[in-house]
């Protein structure tokens, strides 16, 4: 009998009324022939409630004391879930994370999935009943009670509808499933009915930011199509899936990350290692560093760009301070009042123009963008945070995003169970180290096929990348990567890439654009290697672009530029050391390839 997995969130489980209509939808989808899963919330803003309530006893609650209260959050809603459903004369059995065998470690307050056994559930189920599993929650080793992190439910979800092989998983919510963009912020966003895996990554704020990021790196590594839809209609929603039928559009969502904070590093030496000095310190103080971009500059000194969240800004500054205290360079500027705006899709891969689409709408909005990088799927511009709406707005507007009309359903794709790996060799890969939510790296390529040209110290005022840009387009050079970062007063760096054969061409615009804007200089170099490490996890194993830092730090391999997304990290090296930095980067995530 094939197997639904149907999660509730807070708001759909806030009380009595709603707990009632949800146990309704799990029967009726019972009798429609499937054995039935709930993972629930707790209700409404239970868990905020209970944090609060632990900071009024204690400003530093023992995390392994927060977990232990905040898992009755959980512990209530499944209890009134099934007794709704024995109410309405089904069978049904609640289940806490220990119950259920969800192994995790020992992180508390953030833990991270290690197993999951399926016997007791499956027991269950044959046995007729609803299981109603509670989310967010698991047991360590020890047997303590661990939770998974704010908005983990979705993540115990899709978990569980992967270890049981269940067709999908359905998470009810209070939104109709995925937007173009957060329609609290823009009403005029439209629901899509597909999105892909990594765009839904990239877009972890896209659609009121409805999915746990973690619970979709588990559907993209094992296969799990998620139906995002709501709890107070039967309407259907989106699904996030792989094989899902793209929209032709190039780009298929736009999103604003408002409380970013840029901070600069100017003139450190642009010798190897650097980054890895200056990036580490801050990865050990647990702070998620967002945008990086790194710049070639003058005279043996390099240009390092990169935004925190706004309230860990102090702390990344200290760091920072402390590292070009022993390493040389000075800091740049730091704005507090930027916000991040992208735009994604899988379509930007085929369609040339995307950037420049984006650099001109924003240019005739009169919005400068302070820094920019890319991505196969993704372009991001940090704006002022007062100019952030306009901007969101001309993008979303400037590609369509405002007409979409979504088709009447979603297609569901099967779920091709063969894809990702069988359940024997998942269960084969849990031990300590590799627990299900390890992070796979999918592959490490080598492009050397390119050209780097960088402009220095270009004007930074809104329109200048457009200017760039298009000249290069209109020129017929196809460009790769743009890496923006700030230089010094009104000043920008632009890094860009292109294939080799259109290297001379690129030149000679960028030197003319270089001569009408009176920036600084034009350096280049012919042959470039660009090294990628893409994979599942990187964004929530923040270690990743910290362990290419590394690598290629102890193989000496100097970074020329680089940009980095949630699932890839994209790093600019000379052309002759390409083959010595994809070896070594094969030996540090040797652990991690997917065989
Ligand atoms: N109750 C937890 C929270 O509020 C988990 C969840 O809702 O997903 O974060
Ligand atoms: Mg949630």
């Amino acid at each position: 009998m094939p197997i639904v997995v149907q999660k509730f969130g807070g708001t759909s489980v806030a009380d009595s009324q709603k707990i009632l209509a949800a146990a309704r939808k799990a029967v009726r989808a019972q009798q429609q022939g499937n054995q039935v899963v709930m993972v629930v919330s707790a209700m409404g803003k239970n868990t905020d409630t209970l944090i609060s309530l632990a900071n009024e006893i204690n400003d530093r609650p023992p995390a392994r004391e927060m977990d232990m209260l905040l898992s009755t959050g959980e512990q209530v809603s499944v209890a009134l879930m099934a007794m709704a459903i024995d109410s309405l004369g089904y069978k049904a059995t609640s289940l806490t994370g220990a119950q259920i065998g969800i192994k995790t470690d020992s992180s508390h307050t953030k833990a991270r999935i290690q197993s999951i056994s399926t016997d007791r559930i499956k027991a269950l189920l044959d046995d007729g009943n609803i299981v109603i599993a509670a989310g967010f929650q698991g047991i360590d080793k020890n047997s303590n009670i661990t939770t998974l992190g704010r908005g983990g439910s979705d993540t115990t979800a899709v978990s569980l509808a992967a270890v049981l092989e269940a067709d999908q998983c359905e998470i009810y919510t209070d939104v109709d499933g995925i937007y173009t963009t957060d329609p609290r912020i823009l009403p005029e966003a439209c629901l899509v009915r597909q999105v892909s895996y990594d765009e839904m990554l990239e877009l972890a704020s896209l659609g009121a930011g409805v999915m746990h990021s973690r619970s979709v790196e588990f559907g993209k590594k094992f296969n799990v199509p998620i139906h995002v839809r709501s709890s107070l209609s039967d309407v259907p929603g989106s699904i996030i899936a792989d094989n899902a039928e793209t929209s032709g559009l190039a780009v298929s969502g736009a999103a604003l990350t408002k409380d970013e904070a840029l901070i600069c590093v100017l003139d450190v030496p642009d010798v190897p290692g650097t980054i890895l000095r200056i990036f580490e310190p801050i990865a050990e103080k647990k702070i998620t560093v967002d945008m990086i971009v790194q710049n070639v500059a003058d005279d043996g000194t390099t240009t390092i760009s990169f935004t925190v969240p706004r309230q860990e800004a102090d702390e990344a500054i200290e760091s920072v301070k402390e590292s070009i205290g022993e390493l040389g360079g000075k800091l740049g500027l730091v704005d507090r009042d930027v916000s991040k705006v992208s735009v994604v899709g899988l379509g930007m891969a085929e369609q040339t123009g995307v950037a420049n689409r984006m650099f001109k709408t924003l240019a005739d909005a009169d919005v400068n963008m302070e820094i920019i990088t890319t991505s196969e799927i993704k372009i991001s511009a940090l704006v002022k945070r007062d100019k952030s709406l306009t901007a969101l707005r001309g993008v979303h507007s400037e590609f369509g995003l405002d007409k979409i009309v979504a088709s009447d359903a979603p297609q569901v794709p099967d779920r091709d169970k063969s894809a990702g790996p069988s359940m024997a060799e998942v269960i084969q890969s849990l031990n300590d180290e590799m627990g299900m939510e390890a992070l796979i790296i999918d592959d490490i390529s080598l492009d050397q096929t390119q050209s780097r040209i960088t402009v220095s110290k270009i004007p930074n005022r809104p329109g200048a990348a457009a200017q760039l840009f298009d000249r290069v387009a209109a020129s017929g050079v196809f460009v790769d990567m743009i890496v923006q970062s700030y230089a010094s007063g009104q000043l920008a760096d632009i890094t860009f890439t292109m294939p080799r054969d259109q290297f001379d061409d690129a030149l000679k615009v960028a030197e003319e654009v270089c001569k009408e804007f009176r920036a600084q200089r034009v350096e280049s170099k012919r042959s470039i290697a660009k090294l990628s490490v893409s994979g599942v996890g990187l964004r929530s194993h923040t270690g990743v672009a910290i362990g290419v830092f590394k690598a290629l730090a102890e193989a000496k391999i100097n970074v020329e530029a680089l940009n980095t997304s949630e699932v890839l990290v994209n790093v600019v090296v000379d052309g002759s050391e390409g083959e010595k930095g994809l070896k070594c980067l094969g030996v540090q995530f040797a652990n991690s390839m997917r065989s």
